[in-house]
C-alpha cells in the first residue's frame, strides 16, 4: 500500500558560487591527485577579474530557493598556498558583494600545514567563515603512504589555529587511500570526531588517469575499493560523525563530464552519498518492519525528503523489503511533517 504525501517545508542549503582554482598553489603531488581532470581546469589561472564575473553570471542565475543565503566556495588547489597577493586579489574580489549583502558566507579550502594563527587571521580579516583541510586521514601511515606530505599533528594544529580565529571548521576525509584497512579509516574518523569539526565531506578515493595512483593501479600495486565496499565504508563513518552531531555535508565527488572520463578505477558513482543514505535507511526501515507485530496492519511513515532514500535505486530497497515480506499490511505516508531519517511506525486502528 502506497503512498500519501503531505505538504513540506525545509530548511535550504546555502546557493553555492563555486570557483576553482586547481592546483594553482600546490606545488605536491598526492598519489590520488590529477586536479586538473577532476574538476576539468586546465590552462589559465583564475583571477580576480573571472571571480567577479563568476559571482554577477551566477547571482543573476534564477534560484531555486531564493531566500538561501548566497555562499562563494574557493574549490581545488590549496588556497592558502598561493602567493599573500594572489590571495589578496581573490578574496578582495568577492568584497564588494559581502559588503552590499549579495553574497552572505565565503569558504575556501587548503592543506593543512598551509594554516598558521596568522593565515587564519588574515582569511578571517577577509570574510573567510569555512575553512575545509583537506585532512584525507588521520592516521600517519596513511598520510605518508599517500604522498601527502603533511602529518596528522598538523591537521590538529590547524584545526586549532582556525577555530581561535573563530571560523568554521571543515574536514575532508578520503576513503580507501593506499595502506588504509577499514579498522584504519573507523579510526581516523574517531580521531576526526575528537577535533570536533563543524563539517565533513567524506570521498571515496579514485584511479584518476594522470594520478601517480593510475600508475601503481596499472602495475597491480593498488586496489581500489569497489563499490559496495565503499558505501558500507562509508555509510559506518556517517554513522560516527552522525552519532556526534557533526554534519557530513558530501560524500562523493561532484559528478561532471571530465571527472567520469577521467576515472579509470575505484568507487565513483554519481549519486555516490543518495547509495549510502539509501543503503542506511533500508537498514532502520528493516529493523523497525521486523520489531511490529507481523498480524496488524500498519502506518509506516517517513520524511517526505526521505523518499528517493527510501526506494533506493529502481526502487530496489522497497523490492528487498516487499521479498522479505516485510510491507505486507503496511500503509505508506511519506510526510512533511516527520523528521528526516526517522521511521514512525504506527498500528492502523481496524
Ligand atoms: S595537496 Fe591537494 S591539490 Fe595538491 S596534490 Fe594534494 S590533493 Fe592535489
Amino acid at each position: 500500500m502506497e503512498s500519501r504525501c503531505l505538504s513540506s517545508k525545509a530548511t535550504p542549503p546555502p546557493f553555492v558560487i563555486p570557483i576553482f582554482i586547481a592546483h594553482q598553489g600546490c606545488p605536491h603531488q598526492c598519489l590520488f591527485c590529477n586536479q586538473r581532470r577532476i574538476t576539468g581546469v586546465v590552462e589559465g589561472l583564475v583571477g580576480p577579474r573571472e571571480v567577479e564575473e563568476t559571482i554577477r553570471t551566477q547571482l543573476a542565475w534564477p534560484r531555486r530557493y531564493p531566500a538561501a543565503p548566497v555562499q562563494v566556495a574557493f574549490y581545488g588547489g590549496s588556497f592558502t598556498g598561493l602567493a599573500r597577493e594572489r590571495q589578496e586579489e581573490l578574496l578582495g574580489a568577492v568584497q564588494p558583494f559581502l559588503a552590499a549583502g549579495q553574497v552572505q558566507e565565503l569558504r575556501l579550502s587548503t592543506r593543512p600545514d598551509y594554516v598558521t594563527p596568522e593565515i587564519a587571521g588574515f582569511l578571517r580579516e577577509y570574510g573567510v567563515r569555512i575553512v575545509e583541510l583537506g585532512a584525507q586521514s588521520l592516521d600517519d601511515r596513511v598520510l605518508a603512504a599517500s604522498g601527502r606530505g603533511h602529518t596528522v599533528a598538523q591537521v590538529r594544529t590547524a584545526v586549532a589555529c582556525l577555530k581561535e580565529a573563530g571560523l568554521l571548521v571543515g574536514l575532508q576525509l578520503m576513503l580507501g587511500l593506499p595502506g588504509e584497512s577499514t579498522a584504519m579509516a573507523l579510526a581516523s574518523a574517531r580521531q576526526a570526531v575528537a577535533l570536533e569539526p563543524d563539517l565533513v565531506r567524506l570521498y571515496p578515493c579514485l584511479v584518476v588517469s594522470g594520478s601517480p595512483l593510475a600508475e601503481l593501479y596499472r602495475q597491480g600495486r593498488y586496489q581500489p575499493l569497489g563499490l559496495p565496499q565503499a558505501v558500507a565504508l562509508a555509510g559506518r563513518l556517517w554513522v560516527i560523525f552522525k552519532a556526534h552531531r557533526i554534519a557530513v555535508v558530501r560524500m562523493g565527488l561532484q559528478p561532471s563530464v571530465s571527472l567520469e572520463k577521467a576515472v579509470l578505477a575505484g568507487p565513483y558513482h554519481p549519486a555516490f552519498g543518495e547509495l549510502v543514505l539509501s543503503r542506511l535507511f533500508f537498514k532502520k526501515v528493516r529493523a523497525a518492519l521486523f520489531a511490529r507485530l507481523p498480524q496488524q496492519p500498519h502506518r509506516l511513515c517517513l520524511a517526505r525528503a526521505d523518499e528517493s532514500i527510501y526506494r533506493g535505486r529502481g526502487n530496489g530497497n522497497v523490492k528487498r523489503l516487499a521479498a522479505l515480506g516485510l510491507l505486507e499490511g503496511v500503509e505508506t505516508v511519506f510526510s512533511a511533517s516527520q523528521p528526516r531519517q526517522t521511521v514512525l511506525l504506527t498500528p492502523l486502528v481496524p
